[in-house]
């Protein structure tokens, strides 16, 4: 440190004190201030990148159908989502502990909307342009033990898909030791129902209603058939 800045000593003192009132200062600032002090980024949950081009998943399931999809729903409950919890002590927290807060606290458009950026994340990263086939190693092991077989795992989750009455989602799910497939009403996710989520297929209208009209079970065969993302699920079964 150059010797110049602060000889004599007492004007070192004199420096180093005016730099303790001015953070003092600062910080009470911050307090007394409309904001806490460190405030929460306002619009703190964002889209994240779709894991491939809208255009990717043709011809199962069509550029139009994820443009609107993922540009216009997933958008819409992030942008719901930044709005609701403006200001509140969610603003700080991850999608995650904002889906079990609002869960157990009854706020149902907070969770609506938070659980839907995630389920909607979540089924994207369910689809491969390369998927479809069937799984291996233990994930494969797995589905054998909890459903007997590939065939009868995919014919229940098949119905799962097609018999969820309204809007909704099929999932396979890690609960305990054993896989399991169910269905959700709506947002609902089976984050908060104490299960590992795998996979999904989203069965909301607007999932398919462009490409296959009411043909829901011929979207999710095809789904099924050349999409499903199995190293995905293996993923998820491994963390
Ligand atoms: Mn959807």
């Amino acid at each position: 440190m150059p010797s110049t800045l602060f000889t004599p000593h007492q004007n070192r003192r004199q420096f180093l004190n005016t730099l303790l009132v001015g953070s003092t200062a600062l910080a009470f600032g911050g307090l007394i201030g409309s904001r806490p002090a460190r405030a929460a980024a306002a619009n703190p949950f964002t889209l994240p990148p779709l894991p491939y081009a809208e255009n990717a998943l043709e011809p199962v399931i069509s550029a139009r159908t994820l443009n609107f999809h993922y540009g216009k729903h997933h958008q819409g409950y992030v942008n719901n989502l930044n709005k609701l919890v403006e200001g509140t002590s969610l603003a700080d927290q991850s999608l995650v502990e904002v889906i079990k807060a609002s869960a157990s606290s009854n706020q149902t458009l907070i969770f609506n909307n938070a659980a839907q950026v995630w389920n909607h994340s979540f089924y994207w990263n369910s689809l491969n342009p390369k998927g479809g086939g069937k799984p291996s190693g233990a994930l494969a092991e797995m589905i054998e033990k909890s459903f007997g077989g590939f065939e009868p795992f995919k014919t229940e989750f098949a119905k799962a898909a097609t018999s969820q009455f309204g809007s909704g989602w099929a999932w396979l799910v890690q609960d305990g030791d054993k896989l399991a497939v169910v269905k959700t009403g709506n947002a609902d996710t089976p984050l908060v129902q104490g299960q590992k989520p795998l996979l999904t297929i989203d069965v909301w209208e607007h999932a398919y209603y462009l490409d296959y009209q009411n043909r829901r079970a011929d979207y999710v065969a095809a789904v099924l058939d050349r999409l499903i993302n199995w190293d995905f699920a293996a993923q998820n079964l491994a963390s």
